[in-house]
């Protein structure tokens, strides 16, 4: 595992400058009021990367000032949808012209792949801002027959100033996964992204002002969740809050959101999500999409598969195979295009993953391979996967966030549906079989927000969000966008109509 931290990956490529690390406020670049920092680090080494300003809730007041009059008084929201939208394809158009230096960002910050970041995320980003932007100009609403001399129609309207909170596992996904239906719909809006990896946040917000984004519409306010996330949450003049998180987080944003001016949530939570492989399933290709759903971006991913329910016709064959299979599983030095898994994407996220690998040995699961942290520093894990699982343990309730496989053995389908509904939470399920007819019963019966049938993670602009504890509302697709809609009322007679 190559890492050096002075100025080279070990892999030819250059550590990027950090050029952004204060709070984006109304349109400039300040210093936190308080004047206090935090430090993000390098899960590679452990290192220091920046000083990063350490919001709070004065600084969150002067976001939502600026928000509230660039709302209130601004153009943005008053602007033709057309408009927004060129501006938006304008901001996409150079997320992509700084692509490396944003993807060798994410990957210092958050050890995801830097090849992965540069042809999915930061891509994925500047299509989430194209694909609402298309849809900026098409935003209206209905008219309606009344009864007796009655008119009505309806106006779609910005729900106003939005307070955005984004986890560390996908920072650009997420950024604009919220930040772009809010601004096809004309909101303005604070961003607190994720105190492990502000990075990318701060240069997004770079590009906005140069896209053309008026002051004020976009502020990022950077920090800790209990200081800049809870200040959000708890704001009398914030008029929605978007968050993505775990479900422990979850419930306090709907706590303080009804404790103060009762704004509305959308909750994008935590998950522990199913794989079910049948019998007639082709195995190689399933042991590919198990292996992937579990291991990819190192297990940092709300709809990871970390359940894996296989048929008992397969089932030997199935846990042989995938011992074998995650042996090539290349864990290092996420910059390096041969590396399968980076680093974890701190300390505490490290710990909490091998405490969670004690737990599972002490409660009598089999560990098939892996188990242990890899390299002599930073925070690697090797690829993990017990057998002998069962429904009660620990390892197959909680969601891990990390790269730990549970493995179980089932024989009908309805054991598997029950299985898999086992759960508290409810985020997205795969099934791997060739009987069309399976995998449609199956998917009927699971109670998650996506089901994949032959594939995993495949989301383009699917809706996507949670049942049950993994939280409400849908992010993703046109369902989003309605989202940072209000639907207004309006209402006349008409006299003398003879209709
Ligand atoms: P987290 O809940 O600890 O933090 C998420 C965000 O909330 C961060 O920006 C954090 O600073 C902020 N926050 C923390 N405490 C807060 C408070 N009291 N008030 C307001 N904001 C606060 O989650 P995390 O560890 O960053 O991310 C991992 C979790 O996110 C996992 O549970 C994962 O499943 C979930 N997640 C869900 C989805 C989804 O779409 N459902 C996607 C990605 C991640």
């Amino acid at each position: 595992m190559a890492t050096e931290s002075n100025g080279s990956t070990g892999n030819g490529l250059k550590i990027p400058e950090i050029k952004f690390t204060k709070l984006f406020i109304n349109g400039s670049f300040v210093d936190a009021v308080s004047g206090k920092t935090f430090e993000t680090v390098d899960p590679r080494t452990g290192e220091v990367i920046a000083k990063i300003a350490a919001g709070d809730k004065e600084d969150v007041d002067l976001a939502v000032k600026a928000a509230r009059e660039a709302f209130d008084h601004g153009k943005w929201p008053r602007m033709s949808g057309f408009e927004r939208g060129r501006i938006m394809m304008k901001y996409a158009d150079m997320i992509e012209q700084h692509v490396d230096e944003l993807a060798a960002l994410e990957c210092l910050d958050a050890g995801k792949l830097f090849l992965l970041n540069k042809i999915l995320d930061m891509p994925g980003g500047a299509n989430m801002l194209r694909y609402y932007a298309g849809a900026a100009d098409k935003i209206h609403g209905e008219t309606l027959k009344m009864s007796g001399q009655l008119q009505g129609y309806t106006l779609c309207e910005p729900i106003g100033v939005v307070g955005h909170i984004i986890p560390w596992n996908f920072p650009t996904i997420m950024f604009f996964l919220k930040v772009a239906p809010a601004l096809a719909a004309g909101c303005t809006m604070i961003v607190k992204p994720a105190e492990q990896t502000p990075l990318t946040a701060l240069y997004y917000a770079h590009l906005a002002k140069q896209a053309g984004i008026p002051d004020g519409v976009l502020n990022v306010v950077t920090g800790f969740g209990s200081k800049a996330g809870a200040a959000i949450t708890s704001h009398m003049d914030v008029d929605l809050v978007s968050f993505t998180g775990s479900t422990e987080v979850g419930r306090l944003v709907m706590e303080a959101a009804a404790k103060s001016n009762l704004k509305p949530v959308s909750l994008e939570l935590g998950g522990k999500s199913p794989v079910i492989i049948f019998d007639d399933a082709d195995i190689d290709m399933a042991i590919e999409l198990a292996r992937r759903a579990i291991f990819f971006n190192k297990g940092e991913i709300c709809v990871a598969g970390s359940r894996v329910f296989v048929q008992e016709g397969i089932y030997d064959e199935f846990v042989r195979k995938i011992a074998e299979s995650s042996k090539k599983w290349v864990v290092g030095d996420p910059f390096n295009p041969q590396v399968d898994q980076g680093p974890q994407v701190d300390r505490k996220q490290f710990e909490k993953i091998l405490s969670y690998i004690d737990n599972g040995k002490r409660e009598g699961a089999t560990l098939l391979t892996g188990g242990k942290p890899c390299g002599d520093k930073g925070f690697y894990i090797e690829p993990t996967i017990f057998t002998d699982v069962k429904d009660d343990m620990l390892i197959a309730k909680d969601e891990i966030f990390g790269p730990v496989m549970s493995l179980m053995k089932f024989k009908t389908i309805e054991e598997a549906i029950e299985k898999a509904n086992n759960t508290r939470y409810g985020l997205a399920a795969g099934i791997v079989t060739k009987d069309l007819n399976i995998a449609n019963r199956v998917s009927r019966s699971i109670r998650a927000g996506i089901i994949w049938i032959n594939c995993y993670f495949a989301f383009d602009n699917c809706p996507f969000g949670g049942y049950k504890m993994s939280g409400f509302g849908r992010d993703g697709g046109m369902y989003s966008l309605h989202k940072y809609l209000q639907i207004k009322s309006v209402v006349t007679p008409i006299y003398d109509s003879p209709w």
